[in-house]
């Protein structure tokens, strides 16, 4: 089968790998100049790398790591010390982490919740222990419904004091959807937090040795292509043209000579929803499986890069700012072989909820994210000679992934569709990880699966390929 593939993200890459395997010839076209959607980096004229946003790889994302196995390039994961490390802002300068012992899950996870003295009482991490009861016994139907609730409102139901939200769930609700506790879904923090406490490694974090366009995209390119396959970037699909029963006939795209129509013996859309939204035929519009992608819309999340005349710290790590303005940092110069610098820093920082920062210009930008930096490191900005900014790059994504809010599960699509010969892939798609890397390329793969299980058999149920699955969340065995 040739199969047309619209979009060179992780979702579409991961979809055509998987086609490639299973026999087929998959054409991905990629509307911008750059691999990777979400995960896209550009190299400035200094031949230093700036992304689309900070990513951290963990060990609950078993699809991903075999993608990494299959590819043979799992050496440019860099792991990390196993622990979680806050920023305290009511003492500037300092931290307080989550070590998480050699030991079996859940008790190594208990063991750092209980080790941490600075940010919760003993009494707070009792009350917490208790509201998470109904998730442990009910397992994942439990989690599933409540996202009727936003974290807030399920931390107030579950009598849990309200300091435990604004000590460690702003940063995590922010660090997981660019969104605070009294928006984003329970079933999303929920959903995470099981993962972190059912698997020893799952909140273990790796970062890439380098930029993710060349040092994961590049790769799936390259497999893809040694199989057949072929990914076309500067090629917009314009159109999904149908035929009078609905199905789709061709893409329209903008060729190197101006449109033309690319067939093929199936299409799938691996675009984020917003844009695909935008070019969705009118005829499906009227279905109820795509009108209620309606109800899903980008999160907007600024990614700041800024290098420094000095090195502002050594942690090897990524840092959860608790800043109003601020998610997660990182010191790209100690956590990236790629980026590694041993005098100068270069810290990336993400911005979020960014709705309120997307307009301000860069300037107005970097001046609000060096008065946050005076807070975290004020050795560095307090004294005589201040560290000095030596350039930054930032880069803002009006519409990332979906904005998690309370309801949003019921508007996700699965991968087949109503259409016989179109499908949906990428991070938005239903499958049981969140907007993350890890789903898009689930999503990726489960989307080869139906198309070739659709080709294959008329239909059948039976799985082609082994869906890598982490253990059920919190309870559910
Ligand atoms: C700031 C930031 C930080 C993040 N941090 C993490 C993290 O730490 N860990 C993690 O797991 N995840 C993280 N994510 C999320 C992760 O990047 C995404 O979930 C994932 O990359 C989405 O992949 P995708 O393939 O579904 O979509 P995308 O990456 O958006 O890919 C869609 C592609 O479709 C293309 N396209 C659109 N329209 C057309 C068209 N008409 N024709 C052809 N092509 C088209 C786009 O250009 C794009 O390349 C982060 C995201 C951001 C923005």
């Amino acid at each position: 089968m040739r199969v047309a593939i619209a979009g060179a993200g992780l979702a579409g890459l991961s979809c055509a790998k998987y086609l490639t395997d299973a026999g087929h010839t998959p054409i991905v076209l990629e509307r911008r100049d750059v691999l990777g959607g979400k995960v896209a980096a550009w190299q400035d004229e200094d031949g230093d790398w700036y992304e689309t946003g900070l990513h951290i790889f963990f060990g609950a994302y078993p699809n991903m790591l075999q993608l990494f196995k299959e590819l043979e390039i799992e050496d440019r994961l860099q792991w990390k010390d196993h622990t979680m490390i806050f920023n305290q802002p009511e003492k500037p300068g300092t931290y307080s982490r989550f070590d998480f012992p050699d030991l079996p899950a859940p008790i190594n996870g208990i063991i750092a919740i209980l080790r941490n003295n600075d940010m919760l009482t003993w009494s707070e991490k009792i009350r917490f222990g208790l509201g998470l009861i109904p998730a442990i016994i009910n397992g994942q139907k439990y989690v599933e419904q409540m996202d009727q609730y936003s974290f807030s409102e399920w931390l107030q139901r579950q009598t849990i004091p309200p300091r435990v939200e604004k000590q460690v769930f702003i940063a995590m609700a922010k660090a997981l959807n660019f969104i605070n506790p009294d928006e984003i879904s329970a079933t999303v923090v929920l959903t995470a937090l099981n993962r972190f406490l059912q698997e020893k490694n799952g909140s273990k974090m790796a970062f890439l040795d380098g930029s993710p366009t060349e040092r994961l995209c590049q790769p799936l390119v390259d497999y893809i292509t040694a199989r057949g396959g072929e990914v076309r970037l500067n090629v917009p699909v314009k159109e999904f043209l149908l035929n009078p029963d609905q199905t789709v006939q061709g893409f329209l795209i903008r060729g190197e000579h101006g449109d033309e129509v690319l067939t093929a013996d199936a299409y799938v859309s691996a675009m984020p929803v917003d844009p695909l939204k935008l070019i969705m035929p009118q005829p499906w519009r009227e279905m109820e499986f795509f009108n209620k992608l309606e109800g899903l819309e980008g999160v907007p999340v600024i990614n700041l890069h800024l290098w420094f005349d000095r090195k502002l710290t050594d942690i090897d790590h990524l840092l959860f700012s608790r800043s109003p303005l601020l998610s997660v940092y990182a010191d790209m110069s100690n956590t990236c072989r790629e980026y590694a610098n041993p005098d100068r820093s270069m810290l990336e920082l993400v911005l979020a909820p960014a709705k309120d920062w997307i307009g301000k210009s860069d300037q107005d930008i970097v001046a609000a994210t060096l008065e946050e930096l005076k807070k975290l490191f004020p050795k560095h900005f307090d004294s005589d000679s201040p560290a000095q900014l030596l350039k930054y790059h930032i880069v803002k994504t009006p519409r990332s992934v979906y904005k998690a809010i309370p309801g949003r599960q019921a508007h996700r699509p699965s991968q087949e569709t109503p259409i016989p010969n179109f499908y949906l892939t990428g991070d938005y798609t239903m499958q049981r990880y969140l907007a993350s890397m890890e789903g898009a390329v689930l999503s990726g793969k489960l989307t080869s699966q139906v198309i070739v299980r659709r080709h294959e058999s008329g239909g059948s149920s039976q799985r082609l390929f082994k869906q890598v699955d982490s253990k059920e969340v919190v309870g559910a065995g």
